[in-house]
């Protein structure tokens, strides 16, 4: 499997400002060396409002925000809404949400390309007159049947070398709505035979009589992102524009745009893009999970998108951190989802209260506990964290453990509970396992066992020991809990792949969710609200999911404890 060629980089190597060390920081440090811009630090976060923001989105936003922070600047949102069609006001409230949950702090500066629409219309006029853009009549399929290919240059449009006035006056005939979706197109008149595929003339405005989610109907041209992208930067007086290495070919047709129109000159830098294992980063894919109903929305805490991994449990900081560590390159490469993971439990091993819960109660009666006696039992809730105090557990004769821990017939190096065993309750007491309850099925219902009143708390006065420990909660007083695991959605490290005639979906992972109802939780979270998260001691890290209520939770498994990345790293030392 590859990884990202560059590594992570090491925390150790970040520099002592603060940011993390990463050849975009040594273009801006230069930069600001060298007088350039005044010395001034301006980034922008440039999204498409045509879905939601994933996790492949916050490297970016890590990166221009972190930029703009770390050297005094500033950072913009913009939203790059030039596309109609695709785009709807529920991505852009969306994408202000994650964005800010993120870290993301633009101030008054949120803005959109659509603002910069009559600007870029007198831009272009001016293309026109200078004789860099004409009004070009071939259909989409023409311009790419005569765009050449790689080895062989394209031809010149029979349209090319229309008079100024007549391009004007046709272009503001495009505006005014005279001619169909499709018609015409103005196009820069650069170089057919340019080696860059970009410089080929490229398009500039389309014909779209559709309506935009902010300018209405006010118009039916609207420009393409290679021309509005950069000529919206300079407007907003950006120094760096950072975007993904596919654009890296472009960066020659940006300058041209500037340079023609004689604008403030931010430079565009190109690094690499997140991929992640058995995940999938590109919006189009996802929307097609969400319309087809293969997840439960662009929210689904199985989808990689930001607020998927805020309703599975995920933190901003954890985000961050992995952002920092993976750094930025020139090289695309693919990141394990398990080092994501790995970041994670580190920052909710740090906070999350540790709590006890039985995804799969089995009854367990302590014959010589007295009737009706509860016990408060002292439980630490953080064991990282001593700030975070001790809580009451109840403890009474009827309890639940979990299936899994308890076994009539223990195979050998089962050391949970099994008839004849002692064993540890977790804050509680030792207790021997005297006999069983069957049904009809028999199948083990019900486990009666002894305790022994010296071992209050989990130790032996005698010394005796015990080879295994298991959480309980107290039958009478659990609340009863819905619980939904997960595992990845796709089965596959690339589910892009579709070498073997199989597509994206092929490799959904038809276990992906798992739904327990009639989980038993400790009382103390009967009242758990969205934004808790949780150590359910042995199961892993969870938090209440945004349908869960007071009365019918619902909790996420957020990640499970077992950190595949930290068996990995100590196998590689
Ligand atoms: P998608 O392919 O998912 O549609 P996009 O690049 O079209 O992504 P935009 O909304 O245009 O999405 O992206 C906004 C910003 O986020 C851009 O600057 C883009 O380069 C960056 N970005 C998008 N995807 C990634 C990624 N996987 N890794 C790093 N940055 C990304
Ligand atoms: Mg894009």
């Amino acid at each position: 499997m590859s990884t990202n060629p560059s590594g992570p980089a090491r925390p150790d190597e970040a520099s002592p400002a603060g940011g993390p060390s990463n050849f975009v920081r040594d273009i801006i440090i230069e930069d600001i060396g060298n007088g350039k811009n005044g010395g001034r630090v301006h980034t922008r976060f440039p999204p498409e409002p045509n879905g939601y923001l994933h996790i492949g989105h916050a490297k970016s936003i890590n990166l221009n925000f972190g930029l703009a922070r770390e050297f005094g600047g500033k950072c913009n949102l913009r939203f790059d809404d030039t596309n109609p069609e695709k785009e709807d006001i529920e991505y852009v409230e969306s994408i202000i949400e994650d964005a800010h949950w993120l870290g993301g702090d633009w101030e008054d500066r949120m803005f959109y390309a659509s603002d910069y629409f009559e600007q870029l219309y007198e831009w272009a006029v001016k293309l026109i007159k200078s004789g860099d853009a004409y009004v070009c009549d071939l259909s989409a399929a023409e311009v790419r049947e005569q765009r050449g290919t790689l080895t062989e240059p394209g031809q010149n449009s029979p349209y090319r070398n229309r008079s100024v006035e007549e391009n004007l006056d046709l272009f503001a005939r495009m505006r005014a709505g005279e001619f169909p979706d499709g018609s015409r197109t103005l196009r820069a008149k650069i170089d057919m035979a340019s080696p860059n595929l970009n410089l080929r003339d490229p398009l500039m405005y389309r014909i779209l009589h559709s309506e935009h989610h902010r300018t209405g109907n006010d118009w039916c041209i609207y420009p393409t992102y290679d021309y509005a992208h950069g000529q919206s930067d300079s407007i907003e007086g950006i120094t760096h524009s950072i975007c993904t290495l596919e654009f890296e070919d472009h960066r020659p047709l940006y300058d041209w745009f500037i340079e023609k129109l004689g604008i403030h000159h931010p430079q565009q830098i190109e690094f690499d893009r997140l991929n992640l294992t058995y995940t999938l980063l590109s919006k189009r894919k996802l929307l097609a999970l969400v319309q087809n109903g293969r997840v439960r929305g662009w929210d689904d805490p199985r989808m990689p998108t930001v607020s998927g991994l805020r309703r599975r449990g995920y933190t901003p900081e954890a985000i961050r951190t992995f952002c920092q560590n993976i750094g930025v390159s020139k090289t695309n490469g693919i990141i394990e989802l398990s080092l994501l993971e790995h970041y994670l439990r580190e920052d909710l091993n740090r906070r999350a209260l540790r709590v006890m819960a039985v995804l799969r109660p089995l009854r367990v009666v302590i014959d010589n506990y007295p009737e009706g006696r509860v016990e408060e039992m002292e439980a630490v809730n953080n064991p990282e964290d001593a700030s975070a105090g001790t809580r009451k557990v109840p403890f009474s004769k009827v309890l639940y453990i979990e299936q899994d821990d308890f076994r009539e017939d223990p195979p050998k190096q089962y050391y949970r509970l099994s008839p004849g065993r002692e064993v540890r309750l977790r804050y509680g007491y030792f207790i021997t396992c005297t006999g069983v309850v069957k049904d009809d099925a028999g199948r083990v219902v019900e486990v009666h066992c002894t305790y022994d009143p010296e071992t209050r708390g989990g130790n032996a006065p005698d010394g005796r020991k015990v080879k295994s420990t298991i959480h309980w909660v107290s039958a009478s007083h659990a609340v009863p809990a819905e619980v939904r695991l997960y595992e990845n959605l796709f089965t596959r490290e690339n589910p892009s792949d579709d070498s073997e005639g199989k597509q994206f979906t092929d490799y959904l992972n038809p276990n992906s969710l798992e739904v327990l109802t009639g989980c038993q939780i400790e009382p103390s979270l009967a009242g758990a609200a969205v934004g808790a998260r949780y150590q359910f001691e042995r199961l892993g890290y969870f938090c209440p999911d945004l349908e869960s209520k007071p009365g019918a939770l619902v909790f996420n498994r957020t990640v499970a404890l077992r950190d595949t990345w930290a068996k990995i790293e100590k196998k590689l030392k």
